[in-house]
């Protein structure tokens, strides 16, 4: 609760391009708080720029939200008391406060062409001062304005801005002062119909009864603009909470690619939806300690306005590839298995045991789901390998290992390992019977041509966990074809 108001929030998305990784920060800080609060988390989607704005872009935050965890308690999928939850559905809510303003005389019809703005601006520029707009159609009277509107000529519709100072407090910044006659008569409609953002979002956020607008610090000089507009209207106060800037690790803006790169690629390089919540919550906000990796209910229970930060926040991709790493080796390697189906070649999946076996072996190396395709490769298809690969690269100091040495320690492994089980071929009874002949035959004389053999790759896993792998079988096979290539 928030005073008598059940605390409400809103992410409000411009369905203008796919739903990106500060958008989603932006949402999940909403989301969180809400929870946190026991209020209500609201969906409300900004499309009233028709042109830019379209239903798969729509589709695309949509999927990408839930994808990474959210959900809301209003929106234009699941419905609520404050519908239509699409700005293009409610037109005539705002044609009808556009018109207030209009009759109440703090809102008028302007008809500057482009060309007469911009003479203006430079006008202004040449004088020294910051451009803004320059008042000339301010006090046209009603009916001229209305006349040359019946007639067809072109207006926008401009919101006069009080030249006074405005206040609104910030819950993370604290009190903020803007000098409102800097700001000019801001445009707040194209014509009844056509609201832009500015105007549209601050007449939701009233008539959705929101009581926190939490986002980007780069909304910060919209919300001036928008208070004023809300106080024109006799709207409520709005609480606003401005998140810091996402920037690159050596402090400068984020670059777009990042910044703007969709979640949908994110997820499509391989990182889980836990993960990349994680690391959002992380991204302007820290816990009471040090704690990094959160459940989404631990976060909900941390989860403090008060710890938000000013200062904008680094967005490092090692982070975030750490924490993917640490949530993928939690994962149980059956429910791995499935989750990396979609970034395999379909032949991996014939062999559903092997694939899991995989999959336990490559678990802890793993950072993005997409990794494994590269670091499990040879266990479905051994590479073709040159044979000098087989022969230690031992270090300087020992005495030289030759091809023929090679081949005899192949050939007694092959002998060894022939011995054992099919039923016993596990990677801690094939270690029981290796380990000995090593102590004769030297370690690196043994292992190295016994793991190249196996996996037809300079770097692998152990040789014992990829025999348990691959199976006797197989073991074999790729054991006969490492001697064959030596002979
Ligand atoms: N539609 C605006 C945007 O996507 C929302 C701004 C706001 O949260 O008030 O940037």
């Amino acid at each position: 609760m928030d005073g008598f108001r059940k605390i409400r929030v809103r992410m409000a998305p411009s369905p203008t391009g796919p739903l990106h990784f500060g958008t989603a920060r932006t949402a999940l800080f909403n989301w969180l708080f809400a929870r946190a609060q026991g209020g209500d988390f609201v969906l409300r989607i900004e499309d009233t720029d028709i042109e830019r704005s379209s239903p798969e872009y729509e589709k695309d935050i949509i999927n990408g939200l839930k994808w990474f965890g959210l959900d809301w308690d209003e929106g234009p999928d699941v419905g609520g008391n404050y519908g239509p939850y699409r700005q293009s559905e409610r037109l005539e809510i705002y044609e009808k406060y556009l018109q207030k303003l209009i009759d109440e005389n703090k809102s008028y019809y302007c008809f500057c062409s482009k060309e007469q703005l911009e003479l203006d601006r430079q006008a202004m520029l040449a004088q020294g001062l910051a451009p803004k707009y320059s008042g000339r159609c301010r006090n046209l009277s009603k009916e001229e304005s209305e006349k040359r509107i019946a007639n067809g000529e072109k207006a926008v519709i401009r919101f006069k801005t009080p030249g006074i100072e405005v206040e609104f407090i910030d819950l993370i910044r604290g009190k903020l002062k803007f000098d409102a006659t800097l700001i000019g008569d801001i445009v707040i409609a194209r014509n009844l119909r056509s609201p832009l953002f500015i105007f549209s979002g601050a007449v939701d956020d009233f008539e959705m009864k929101i009581t926190h607008v939490i986002r980007g610090e780069d909304h910060i000089s919209n919300t001036p603009k928008q208070v004023l507009i809300q106080r024109a209207l006799g709207f409520d106060e709005v609480k606003y909470a401005h998140l810091p800037l996402i920037l690159a690790p050596n402090r400068t803006k984020l670059s777009k690619r990042y910044l703007e790169t969709s979640l949908n690629d994110y997820r499509k390089q391989g990182y889980l939806p836990e993960a990349m919540f994680n690391f959002l919550a992380l991204l302007g906000w820290h816990p009471k300690d040090e704690q990094e990796i959160f459940s989404a209910e631990e976060l909900i229970k941390e989860f403090d306005l008060k710890r938000i930060q000013k200062a904008g926040a680094i967005f490092d991709i090692n982070k975030l590839e750490w924490l993917n790493g640490q949530y993928i080796k939690k994962i149980k390697p059956v429910d791995l298995a499935g989750k990396l189906t979609e970034f395999v070649p379909s032949e991996w999946l014939n062999n559903k045991e092997l694939f899991i076996r995989a999959v336990a072996v490559e678990k802890e190396r793993m950072k993005k789901l997409t990794d494994f395709k590269e670091l499990a490769d040879f266990f479905f298809e051994l590479p073709d390998y040159k044979a000098e690969l087989l022969i230690w690269p031992r270090p300087k100091e020992i005495e030289k290992i030759n091809k023929e040495k090679t081949l005899n320690n192949l050939k007694l492994l092959l002998e060894e390992i022939s011995k054992i089980f099919k039923a016993d071929f596990n990677a801690a009874n094939l270690e029981k019977a290796i380990i000995p002949l090593t102590e004769v035959w030297g370690r690196g004389e043994l292992l190295w041509p016994l793991r190249a053999g196996l996996s037809g790759k300079e770097i692998s896993p152990g040789p014992f966990e990829i025999m348990e792998v691959l199976g006797k079988e197989e073991t074999l096979r790729r054991l006969k074809i490492a001697i064959e290539k030596l002979e």
